[in-house]
């Protein structure tokens, strides 16, 4: 005899300005200066933008595109967009112009809602944009220029024109509310497409204890970025918690970083782990800083690649902060496991802790995860023992939108997430690599990303990939490519003699190359597909 309300996000929303009405929310705009609301502000603001898509012909199920950074504005767009019972599709501007395009036609959105940062790519892609009605530069009157976009609307004129009075409507929970699409390294990108149920549900399981730990004490620098999987979830996690949400925009400089981090008080922080490369990187650089007293960061989330161990153990000696590794993907909503520690771990040597801290956590209940070998079957739990990783659950993907790629599950419903990696006896994962970047040398598996972890862990490595390379005897053998520090000098025996205590004797990488930057994919990763053609004729000393 339980109520059945639907699960909505637009409750999330009127919860935040009912009970946390006057908790901030802070972003560094696109123009500059620091701007600062409220949830009642931003509630009010949804409502009036939720009346203007009303008033452009927006329905239920119309998308609405967003090429936008973290800010105030893109987070109305959340709740506008989505509470009003459309989709908001934020598409990641970071893509080639092509991709935008085709995903852009492919959701078809009717709107495009768009940051200045962008307004030449807009103008480049609006004549082979046929389905979008409009293009709204997420500006005010001031800051509109003369461009030949057609149909270019400014967003606070239209907020200005609107009421602030809005009824939320209900409707049924499994409705969708939000698109994401995700470039794998072949074929389309592929469109991800969230409920309102899954979504709600996400939030619950990511401010859990267990999941990101998440309350209204918090202050949270939201540095993923809003385009990539949800933003990992925070705008809906912050409103059902009431945290104060501090946005970047599009300055994600190690500068900047710091100063958000240091002027909101930021308690939790989220992001990829180059960010904190370049936020390391300006500490080291700048005299005059008090990062130890002036950054108060007591946790953070670092995920969507590997989290090196130096990283990790830098956030705990230097701030006491500790990082909460966690794996997910764009199909998850993201969250799948986060890496908080059992009640047996309390008082762990610091040495300890950074290695439990390494794997990629545990998973949070709502996910089914498993491990299987090439035949399907289940691997045991003995954090040796490495296979494909398989999730289900409520907020994980049962298909792509418009049936691209086909089926995604098996009979079962398991959804084969391309990852691969072990599970230990208390059930922490630990992701040894994506399935095609795994190093297949005579038979055996090497995992690029432990080799990566180690090299990163020398001084003078600013970042490491590692790629398996043509050898006639072992098929393949892992070459290690590295971007040295500035002004550090490292050479390639060095560097093995460095790595020989560290691995495994037979997955030493048989060479070293250094470059200058490695290629990055539109959300942070090492672009391995890239290196592999790249170093497609390079020849091991080896072989
Ligand atoms: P995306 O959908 O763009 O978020 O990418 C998801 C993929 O990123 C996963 O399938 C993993 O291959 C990778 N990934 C995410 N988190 C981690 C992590 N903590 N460690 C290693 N790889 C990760």
């Amino acid at each position: 005899l339980m109520q059945n309300r639907p699960l909505l996000i637009s409750s999330l929303l009127e919860h935040a300005a009912a009970f946390h009405g006057d908790t901030e929310i802070v972003t560094r705009t696109v123009e500059g200066p620091i701007h600062r609301y409220t949830y009642a502000a931003l509630a009010r603001r949804s409502k009036r933008l939720a009346n203007a898509l009303t008033r452009l012909g927006v329905t239920s199920g119309t998308r609405i595109g967003t090429l936008a950074w973290n800010t105030h504005r893109h987070l109305e767009l959340y709740f506008g967009v989505s509470g009003m019972g459309a989709v908001l599709h934020t598409v990641n501007p970071r893509l080639f112009a092509e991709q935008i395009e085709y995903i852009v036609n492919h959701a078809e959105d009717q709107y495009l809602f768009f940051d200045s940062s962008f307004l030449d790519l807009v103008e480049r892609l609006a004549p082979s944009l046929p389905k979008v009605k409009g293009f709204i530069l997420l500006a005010d009157r001031a800051r509109m220029p003369a461009s030949g976009i057609p149909n270019l609307l400014c967003y606070e004129d239209l907020l200005a024109g609107e009421s602030e009075a809005f009824d939320w409507p209900s409707f049924d929970e499994n409705t969708a509310s939000s698109l994401c699409y995700t470039s794998g390294t072949t074929g389309n990108p592929k469109g991800v497409l969230y409920s309102h149920r899954s979504t709600v549900l996400h939030s619950f399981a990511i401010c859990q204890r267990d999941g990101f730990n998440l309350g209204a004490e918090d202050s949270v620098l939201v540095v993923v970025p809003l385009f990539h999987a949800n933003g990992w979830g925070m705008p809906y996690g912050a409103a059902m918690c009431g945290a104060k949400l501090v946005f970047p925009g599009p300055a994600m400089d190690g500068k900047s970083i710091y100063e958000l981090l240091r002027d909101e008080q930021c308690s939790f922080s989220l992001a990829v782990p180059t960010v904190w490369l370049g936020f390391f990187q300006y500490i080291d650089g700048t005299s005059g800083l008090q990062p130890a007293t002036e950054i108060k960061l007591e946790r953070l989330v670092i995920g969507g690649s590997a989290a090196p161990q130096a990283m990790i153990r830098r956030f705990a000696e230097q701030f006491g902060a500790y990082v909460l590794h966690a794996w997910g993907m764009t199909e998850m909503s993201p969250l799948g496991t986060s890496g908080r520690p059992l009640r047996k771990h309390a008082g762990l040597p610091l040495d300890q802790r950074i290695a439990l801290q390494s794997k990629q956590g545990r998973v949070i209940y709502g996910v089914e995860l498993k491990i299987t070998d090439d035949s399907g079957a289940e691997l045991p739990h003995d954090g040796i023992a490495f296979g494909d990783i398989k999730v289900r659950g409520p907020w994980i993907a049962a298909g792509y939108f418009r049936s691209e790629g086909g089926a995604v599950m098996d009979a079962d419903g398991w959804f084969a997430t391309g990852d691969v990696g072990t599970l230990d006896g208390d059930g922490y994962l630990q992701i040894t690599d994506r399935s095609k970047d795994v190093i297949k040398s005579g038979g055996e598996w090497i995992s690029s990303i432990d080799l990566e972890n180690a090299a990163i862990g020398h001084p003078a490595v600013q970042e490491a990939a590692v790629i398996g390379v043509h050898h006639d005897k072992w098929q393949e053998r892992p070459l290690l490519i590295v971007v040295r520090k500035p002004d550090a000098t490292l050479d390639r025996d060095t560097l093995l003699e460095y790595l020989r205590p560290l691995v495994a004797k037979w997955w030493l990488p048989d060479d070293v190359v250094f470059v200058t930057e490695l290629p990055h994919t539109a959300t942070g990763k090492l672009q391995k597909s890239k290196l592999r053609e790249q170093f497609k004729e390079y020849r091991l000393p080896t072989d």
